[in-house]
This record gives structure tokens, sequence and C-alpha cells, in this order.
């Protein structure tokens, strides 16, 4: 039970007694050796949190749930969109699964903070290896298996791991792609070499393990059983690389206390969970959203957690969210769009268990939130994460009593306890500008940079002063602590001196009902410096497809001419980073996108 009834009592504790706030919070994680402080500075300047604290991040997640009566509750149901397989592990079967791969693991002379890099699909196995290596003190690099070549190789190399982990292949849709010919090109450009593969193999496509150097994921979880080692709080648990939206790729170092403790909170504050619950996200387990929400925030509460292979149909989610009795369901504004393409040939869903649903990674136009209420008939939010954060840095607090106000449902709600958001204006007076978190970060985001085999303090992430935290992203602040987001600060259009972000003009369009998806981008204008020009996906099949008239017309009726829309193009898709979020920097101005959308997809009309 939370002790706190509204959301300004809540961040007010966390903020007036930030030691007491954390401590208690820490209560929900067992503790070989409690901790007596909170937060404590490092010689670097960055923070630990929990220090003196020990604990096994793998035991809090699988081995005290089943000491604790949940041993036949399932932990894990996996559902693979491409093969069409399903299964449902318990906390007893987690347990001896992970401590058998743990022993294997040993075998192969993996010891405390030794690197195993993973580059598995969303699977059972991915998890078991992530929670085997929290086990025995490694630091798991978890890579989305849709790297190859030099993306793996790179991260090979900055992590120097001494396993690597790979599943003999995984699936673009419905085609399965062999995952050795990526190992074998990535270790043939890396310099370093791993002292030995391990690969899980898959019915689909079995891979020929070679001689001495692999090894079979589900012999070696035959091995003597490894128990939990004991580990300080600010001991890495894994690395993971940033997707490059916010930069150059970076390995994000994440602790062991400080993150149980976080995420174990959030899955009450945020999410509204309680142990026994099932959580389901849509995200892959190479990204953010899979590790927290996927594996750790969920096991660490004693929930069950569904996790899905490839992408789901709406109908393949209607169907997870009715068999497994899906309490929260985190998915992407992406996939939500697909859904309401979807949906349209579906009838309305009931799903009695479900009780919210919950949207990150991308700006979420408030069409598409209505939309998606209307369909579950349940409150749907968006939530505002960074790779670096590891949970959600603004939220909407479903474990208060207090019923949050509509205005807000359709933004990214309130800062979480312990982030400080402040708004570094982009001209004087300017109510918007970069959002900065002030120092010290709460407990759960990065407790360090991965550079050079050293973990250090993120200065590329901090203002001169060192004071704050750059979150790269715009926006404002209200008086009433919501944080409205404007897009990545390089997505901020200047159309004659004046800063218009292209969220904002989005936003607009897509109200537009013929309108799948759009993006608003900056281009060069001789006059005015810049003006954006808007990229139009019309929902397939339309008899009357929104035109370039009505688009425009809406944009300045809304936000004025100065704006200085006039020009829509109109394409069949936009162009996605690999974990799905629209690309806007790759849609230049010459027309010629990506390989992904190439020009002659696109068909411009201009409006004086
Ligand atoms: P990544 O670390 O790759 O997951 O990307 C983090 C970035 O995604 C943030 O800095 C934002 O630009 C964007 N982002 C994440 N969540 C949201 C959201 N709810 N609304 C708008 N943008 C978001």
């Amino acid at each position: 039970m939370l002790p706190w009834t509204t959301y300004e009592a809540m961040y007010a504790a966390a903020t007036t007694e930030p030691e007491t706030f954390w401590l208690d919070a820490a209560r929900r994680v067992t503790w070989k050796q409690a901790p007596t402080l909170a937060c404590q500075t490092r010689p670097d300047g960055w923070h630990d949190w929990f220090p003196g604290g020990t604990l096994n991040t793998c035991h809090n997640a699988v081995d005290r749930h089943v000491e604790n009566g949940r041993a036949e509750q399932a932990a894990l149901i996996w559902h693979s969109c491409a093969t069409k397989e399903r299964q449902i592990v318990t906390y007893r079967e987690l347990q001896d699964r992970v401590a058998g791969f743990a022993g294997g693991l040993r075998s192969l002379g993996v010891e405390k903070g030794d690197r195993v890099l993973i580059a598995m699909p969303t699977m059972i196995e991915t998890v078991i290896a992530m929670l085997a290596c929290a086990r025995i003190g490694a630091v798991h690099v978890v890579v989305f298996a849709g790297y190859a070549g030099s993306e793996l190789a790179g991260r090979i190399d900055d992590v120097a791991p001494k396993v690597i982990i790979v599943a003999s292949c995984s699936f673009q849709g419905q085609t399965a792609v062999s995952s050795s010919a990526a190992l074998n090109k990535a270790l043939a450009e890396a310099t370093h070499r791993p002292q030995a593969c391990v690969i899980t193999q898959r019915d689909a496509c079995p891979a020929r393990l070679l001689p001495l150097r692999d090894h079979a994921f589900h012999a070696l979880e035959q091995s003597t059983p490894a128990g939990p080692v004991m580990l300080r709080s600010e001991d890495p648990l894994y690395i993971l690389h940033t997707s490059g939206t916010t930069g150059k790729a970076k390995g994000i170092v994440r602790d062991n206390g400080g993150h149980a403790v976080a995420l174990a909170l959030s899955m009450e504050l945020i999410y509204g969970c309680k142990p026994g619950d099932t959580f389901c996200t849509t995200s892959d387990l190479g990204w953010v959203v899979g590790h927290s929400y996927g594996v750790y925030a969920p096991l660490l509460s004693g929930c069950t957690s569904v996790i899905v292979e490839g992408g789901p149909s709406a109908s393949a989610i209607r169907s997870l969210c009715h068999e497994h009795a899906v309490k929260c369901l985190f998915t992407t504004p992406i996939q939500m769009r697909l859904m309401r393409q979807e949906s349209r040939a579906l009838s309305g869903v009931i799903l009695p268990a479900l009780a919210r649903v919950f949207v990150a990674g991308e700006y979420a136009d408030p069409t598409l939130l209505d939309w998606a209420r209307s369909y579950f008939q349940r409150p749907v939010v968006n939530h505002w994460w960074q790779t670096e954060t590891g949970w959600s840095i603004t939220a909407h607090f479903f474990g208060l009593p207090e019923h949050e106000s509509v205005a807000l449902m359709n933004d990214i709600g309130r800062p979480a306890p312990g982030f400080h958001p402040a708004i570094i204006p982009s001209a004087p007076d300017e109510p918007c500008g970069e959002i900065v978190l002030t120092l010290p970060l709460p407990p759960g985001c990065l407790a360090g940079i991965w550079s050079d085999r050293v973990i250090g303090a993120p200065t590329a992430c901090l203002d001169d002063t060192g004071t704050y935290y750059r979150t790269f992203d715009e926006g404002m602040i209200d008086a009433d602590r919501a944080v409205h987001m404007l897009g990545r600060s390089d997505d901020v259009i200047k159309v004659a001196g004046r800063r218009i972000s292209g969220v904002q003009i989005e936003k607009i369009i897509a109200a537009h009902p013929g309108i799948h998806a759009c993006a608003v981008v900056a281009v060069p204008d001789e006059l005015r410096g810049q003006r954006p020009v808007a990229y139009v996906v019309s929902i397939s099949g339309l008899v009357r497809s929104p035109s370039a008239e009505e688009i425009i017309r809406q944009v300045r009726q809304t936000l004025g001419r100065w704006v200085g829309l006039r020009e829509v193009r109109f394409t069949e898709r936009l162009p996605t980073t690999i974990s799905g979020k629209i690309t806007r920097k790759s849609l230049h101005f010459s027309g010629c996108i990506t390989k992904d959308v190439p020009a002659s997809f696109i068909r411009t009309v201009s409006v004086r």
C-alpha cells in the first residue's frame, strides 16, 4: 500500500526528504545487507545509490518468489508472432533453468564483472541468459538481434564479452534469418575474440555448431546449478547501448540496487500493479522497455510478464490480453497506429482484466490516444522515457487514489519521484526550451557510461556547469508540473526566427480521420531560413484521401499562416529506426529519403 493519496504529496516526499523516501522504497527489495544511506556522490562527481547495500537482482526477481509461495505462478508467458509458438514458464521452472544456465556460464569461465553479449530475439532463453548473468554477477549486454555485421562487431569490441549468446535464427516477419552468418561476419570484423559462443537452437533454422567455439544453450542449462552471488548495490547489472536517437550509441550502465528499487516502486506507483498481476509489453527485449518492463520490473514485483517476439497484430494483442488476463499493456505509438488500421475490420474489444494501456518511445498524438481509449474502453496514456533513465521521467500515477484531470491524460504526465525537470529557454522570455534534469537523477537511471572498459560519469550528457542532465528533448512545464514534449531539440523548426516544433504541427494533421501517420520536418527557405514540410501517409483504401489543401488550411487556421506550411508530400510509408520510431532526420528536402522509402513513393503537392 502506498502512503500517499495525491501526486503532490508523493512528489513532495521525494523532494523534501529524499533519503527517507528512497530508503523506504528500498524495503521493496530483499537485501543481504540493507543500505543505511540512499545516495552518495562518487569521486568522479556522479552518484551511487544505496552504497553499502548488498543484494542479488536475480534472487529478487526469481528465488524469493519461489520461497514466498509463487513457485507455481507463471513468471513468463512467451508468444512468437513469427512461429506462433507459446510457452509458459512458472517461477519454479524459471529458477531451475536460470540456476542451471548460470552454472553453464560458470563452466565456460564467466565470473563476476565479465561481460556476456546476448544477441537474441525476444525469447524465454533471452530472459534466462539475462537472469543467469545477474545471478553470478556477470554484466549482460543485450543487443537487438536484427543488428548484424559492423553494428554487432562495434558492440563486441566495445564491451569485450567473454561469451556471446545467439539464437540459431531470428525472424523478419515470417522469414527465418540465420544468425550464424551475422555472428561469423561480426567476429571476422571485430578485433576482440570471445572465449566461447552459445547457440540456442530453433526448429525453423538449426545451426551447425563449430567445434571448440560453440556450445548448445539447452545442454548448458543442464549444468550444476549456480546460486545467487551477493553484489554491491552499485555493481553493474547490465550495459545497454542507446539506439542512437539520443546521439552516437553509448553503453548505458545500470546498477543492481538502484535499478531494483526504482523498478519495483514504479510497478505499483505508475502502473498500479500488484504481485500476481499480469503485465504485457510488446517491446523487443533488446530495447530498454524490454529490459525494464518485459523482464525486471514485473519479475521483481512477483507479476507475470507476457513477452512477444515480432510485431503483434491487433488480433494477437487481443487474444494475448484475453487468454492471460493482462492487466497492463505497454506498447508504442507505431504499434498502436497499426492496431488502429487493422481494427477497422474488427469489432470493439472487451477485455475484462485489462485495467490500462501505456505507450512510450515517441510522440503519440491525441487523436491516436482517443482512438485507443474508445477501442479498449480503458485509460490509455503516454509517458516519457529514455534508454538512459531506465524508467519513465514523466508519467501518470495509477497507484495513487487521486484521479488525474482529463487535460493531463493526453500528454506525457508529471515527473516521477526524484526527477526534477527544468527548462533552459531557447530565447529570453520563451516558455519552451530544452528539458534538463537536476542532479542527482533518481535511482534506476544510468549509473555511468561504459567507455574504454571503465564505467565513468556521463559527462557528455551534462551541461557546461555540471548541474544538469541534458535530455536533448524540447518542451515546457506547466504550473501544475505537467511536462509538454515538443520533440528532439534538433527537430525544432525555426521560421523567420520563431520556433515551432514538428510535433505541434503533426498533432493538427493527425486529427484528420483519413491520416494514418505523419511527420513534419524543416526544409531550407530562402526568405525565412526554414519552413516546415509535412510527410503524410493516408489510410489505405479510402474513397477520398485527405487533400494537401485541407491539411494546410487546417494548420493555418489553428497555428497561423506564419508557420509557412505550403507543401505536403504524400508517401506510402515513413522511415523508422530499427526500434520503430519515425526518423525525421532522414526526411531530406531533396525528396530522396532512405532505401526503405524511395523517392518514387512520394507525391508532392504545394499550395501557395
Ligand atoms: P531511446 O532512448 O532511444 O528510447 O529514445 C528516447 C527518446 O525518445 C526521448 O529522448 C524522446 O525524444 C523520445 N520519447 C520517448 N518517449 C516519448 C514520449 N512519450 N513522447 C515523445 N517522445 C518520446
